[in-house]
C-alpha cells in the first residue's frame, strides 16, 4: 500500500478538526485532532501491523482512496482515461448559434456582434452534416447559444425536430438539449415550448442586483433588463432545469452575492443552480475590460469571500469538488463542434466570429483546409500531462489543466488554466464542510 499523490490534509476550525480529501476519489473524511497523529502515522507507513481502532481508520483509508494499492499509478491512469474519454462513446455534441445577433450590449461580450441568421440552405447543410455524423456517432446533444439564440426560436423549433427525426432514423439517442440566453425573451411559454421540443435546461445571466447588473448588461437602446430577466426566472425555474451564471469582475465582486439573496426572497433558489464565473478578456472585443478582469488567483479569493458572505447569510452554495470525468472541457472531444450561423466549425464558442482563424471545418465540406486541421488538431493534441505544473499538481483529477482555448493561447507555459482550487483548496473545504453540516440532508455532504 502507499498514500495517493493526491491527498490533501486541511486542518479546520483553529485545527480542531482536519480534513482529509482525496481529489482522485473525491472522498472527504473528517478527522478528529486527537486521532490525526495515527492517521499520520498509517498514511507515512501503511504496510505496518495496525490493530483496533487503527486497523478500522486505515481501512477508511483504503475505502476511500487516500491509500492505494503499490502497483497503481493514478498519473498514467488519468492519462489514458483523458484520452479515452476524448475518443470513445462519441456523442455528437453541436453548440449552436443560429445568430450572432442580439438584443444586448454587454459591456464585456467577446461576441463580434455581427452576422444574420442562419439561412435555409444551411439548415439544410447543417442537417445533412448530422445525418452523415451520426452514422459514426452514438448519440446526439444540442446546446443553443448565440449572439441571443431565443430571436430564432423558429430556426430551434425546425432544427430540434428535425434532430429528433434523424436521431429516431438512426436509432440513436437525442440528449436533451439546452440553450444559453440572456433570459430577456425566456418566458413561461417559451419555456414550455422549448421543453417540448427537447431543450429542458437554460443558463441564464444575471451580474449582482438591479443597479449594477443594468449598468452591464442593457438592451440595445440602453435601458435595464434586470427586472424581466427575474420574473421570467420565477416563471420558467419549474419548466426547465436553470443555471444562473453570476460574473464577476473587480466591479462587481462586493455585490454579486445580492443576486442569490434575491433569488431567495422571490423563493427560486431551491429551483435553480448558481455558478460564479470570472470574466475573461477573450480577443480584440474585450480587450477594453481587462483592467477589471481578475487573474485566476484573485478570482480564488473573490469566490472564497462570496461563498462566506452567502454561507453567513444562511445560504449554502459552495459544494467539495468532484473529481473531473477525463477532460476539463468539451472542446477537446472528438464529436464536439460549435457552429457559427454561417455553418463554420469551431472547437470553442470563444473561438466564435466570422474572421475565420479559429475555423475547424465547415458542414458543407468533408475536406478541412490546412489552416483548419492544424486549427483542429492543436485541440486533439492538447494534454494537460504532457506540461511540468499539470503533471505534478496536487488538484490535477479535479482540473485536468482547465480550459484548452486558453492553454493553448500560451503555447510555452508549463500548466494550463487553473481551476480556483488550485488557490483556496483548504478554505472552500472548510467552507463546504460548514455547508454541508448546515443542514444533515445536504447532498453534498462528503462520505
Ligand atoms: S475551451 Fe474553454 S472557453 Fe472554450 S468552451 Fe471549453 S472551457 Fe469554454
Ligand atoms: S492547470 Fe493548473 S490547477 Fe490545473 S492541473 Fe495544471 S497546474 Fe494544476
Amino acid at each position: 500500500m502507499k498514500a495517493s499523490r493526491y491527498n490533501h490534509l486541511c486542518a479546520i476550525r483553529n485545527g480542531r478538526i482536519i480534513l482529509a480529501y482525496n481529489s482522485y476519489s473525491g472522498a472527504v473524511a473528517e478527522i478528529e485532532s486527537e486521532n490525526y497523529p495515527v492517521v499520520r502515522k498509517i498514511l507515512d507507513a501503511p504496510n505496518a501491523v495496525y490493530e483496533g481502532e487503527a486497523a478500522s481508520f486505515l481501512q477508511c483509508l483504503r475505502d476511500g482512496g487516500f491509500l492505494i494499492p503499490d502497483g497503481i499509478d493514478q498519473r498514467s491512469a488519468l492519462r489514458v482515461k483523458a484520452r479515452s474519454d476524448r475518443l470513445e462513446g462519441t456523442i455528437l455534441t453541436l453548440t449552436i448559434a443560429p445568430t450572432l445577433a442580439c438584443n444586448f450590449s454587454c459591456d464585456y461580450c467577446f461576441e463580434s456582434r455581427t452576422g444574420g441568421r442562419m439561412s435555409e440552405p444551411t439548415q439544410e447543410a447543417l442537417l445533412a452534416f448530422v445525418d452523415r455524423y451520426l452514422y459514426r456517432a452514438d448519440g446526439l446533444r444540442i446546446c443553443w447559444f448565440g449572439g441571443e439564440p431565443t430571436l430564432c426560436l423558429p430556426i430551434i423549433e425546425r432544427l430540434q425536430r428535425e434532430f429528433a427525426e434523424l436521431t429516431r432514423k438512426h436509432r440513436l439517442t437525442l440528449y436533451p438539449g439546452m440553450i444559453i440566453t440572456n433570459g430577456y425573451l425566456l418566458d413561461a411559454a417559451m419555456a414550455r415550448q422549448l421543453k417540448e421540443l427537447g431543450v429542458a435546461q437554460a443558463q441564464v445571466t444575471l451580474d449582482g442586483p438591479r443597479s449594477v447588473h443594468d449598468s452591464r448588461r442593457k438592451l440595445k437602446n440602453g435601458r435595464g433588463t434586470f427586472d424581466r430577466i427575474l420574473d421570467n426566472l420565477c416563471a420558467v425555474a419549474g419548466i426547465l432545469k436553470i443555471n444562473i451564471r453570476i460574473n464577476i469582475d473587480k466591479d462587481n465582486v462586493d455585490s454579486a452575492y445580492e443576486v442569490v439573496e434575491l433569488l431567495q426572497s422571490r423563493q427560486v433558489l431551491d429551483k435553480v443552480n448558481i455558478t460564479f464565473a470570472p470574466i475573461t478578456p477573450s480577443g480584440s472585443v474585450c480587450s477594453d475590460i481587462i483592467e477589471r478582469c481578475h487573474d485566476n488567483e484573485e478570482f480564488a479569493g473573490a469566490l472564497t469571500r462570496t461563498y462566506r458572505r452567502l454561507l453567513e447569510r444562511g445560504i449554502r452554495q459552495v459544494t467539495f469538488p468532484r473529481p473531473s470525468s477525463g477532460a476539463a472541457c468539451g472542446a477537446i472531444a472528438e464529436g464536439y463542434f460549435v457552429v457559427s450561423p454561417t455553418g463554420h466549425l469551431f472547437k470553442c464558442w470563444e473561438d466564435l466570429s466570422l474572421d475565420g482563424a479559429k475555423w475547424v471545418g465547415d458542414i458543407f465540406s468533408s475536406q478541412p483546409s490546412e489552416q483548419q486541421l492544424a486549427n483542429l488538431r492543436a485541440y486533439q493534441s492538447w494534454q494537460p500531462l504532457g506540461l511540468t505544473e499539470c503533471r505534478d499538481c496536487s488538484v490535477l483529477p479535479i482540473c485536468m489543466g482547465g480550459c484548452p482555448a486558453r492553454g493553448l493561447e500560451k503555447p510555452s507555459a508549463t500548466c494550463g488554466s487553473c481551476v480556483t482550487w488550485k488557490h483556496n483548496l483548504g478554505e472552500l473545504l472548510d467552507l463546504a464542510y460548514a455547508s454541508a453540516n448546515a443542514s444533515p440532508s445536504n447532498p453534498n455532504r462528503g462520505s
